[in-house]
């Protein structure tokens, strides 16, 4: 299959998926995610009208996407993967939707670059979920007070909670407790979902989800 049938039919099951909940049509955003690969492997996508991506490290996503944004400005880049404070700044420069903010000393140092740049990206929390030692994200006990944190103390715009479900574990109770935290946090918008589970994903309330392999193929 080439990659925009693959496409057409991630886009397809998200629609199903969200009409099966009650949801519009494209109630759900999808984000791509090109992590490892090439400009030259992304422009198929550009090209189908996909226009949302995800990238899981801070310098890879600097070596490709400025030069796609040139050709197509009206890109959004999610940074999906792991942030340390020394790329807050490069981060903020060049992200739309930062989606793993998940202590305090990344946030300060996000608020900080936001204040320094003048640039605002979407800001979703990460919350781990399955409590896994490897898994970054904020315990699900401390989501809350630490939306309120960010929000009230640093000003920052939190607008959703994001998770990544063991990847051993039927995810489904991931999702229900990301969704039950996000009521209790006061946020609108759940990134959760991946190529193997984002219909499931859908189907407990996320707003977008994450495909990489579904799309690009197997990394
Ligand atoms: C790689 C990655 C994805 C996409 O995974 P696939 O299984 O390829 O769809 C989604 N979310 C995060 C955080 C990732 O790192």
């Amino acid at each position: 299959m080439e990659l925009e049938e693959r496409l057409n039919e991630v886009r397809d099951r998200i629609r199903k998926a969200a009409l099966a909940t009650g949801r519009d049509a494209d109630a759900v955003t999808l984000v791509a995610v090109s992590k490892t690969f090439d400009a030259d492997a992304i422009r198929p996508a550009i090209a189908a009208g996909q226009r949302v991506f995800g990238e899981n490290r801070v310098q890879e996503a600097q070596g490709k996407w400025p030069g796609l944004r040139d050709e197509t400005p009206d890109l959004k880049l999610h940074l999906i993967g792991p942030l340390q404070s020394n790329k807050a700044a490069e981060a903020v420069a060049l992200f739309d939707v930062i989606e793993t903010v998940d202590r305090e000393k990344i946030a300060r140092a996000i608020a900080a670059e936001i204040e320094r740049q003048g640039r605002r990206p979407r800001l979703y929390v990460q919350v781990n979920t399955g409590l896994e030692e490897q898994k970054a994200g904020i315990a699900p006990d401390d989501a809350a007070l630490f939306v309120a944190f960010c929000r009230s103390e640093l000003g920052l715009e939190i607008e959703g909670l994001m998770c990544i479900p063991p990847v051993d574990e039927n995810p489904g109770p991931h999702f229900a407790l990301l969704a039950k935290l996000a009521k209790e946090a006061g946020v609108e918008r759940l990134s959760m979902g991946m190529s193997g589970d984002y219909e499931t994903a859908i189907a407990f309330g996320a707003t977008s989800v994450r495909v990489g392999s579904a799309i690009f193929g197997s990394r």
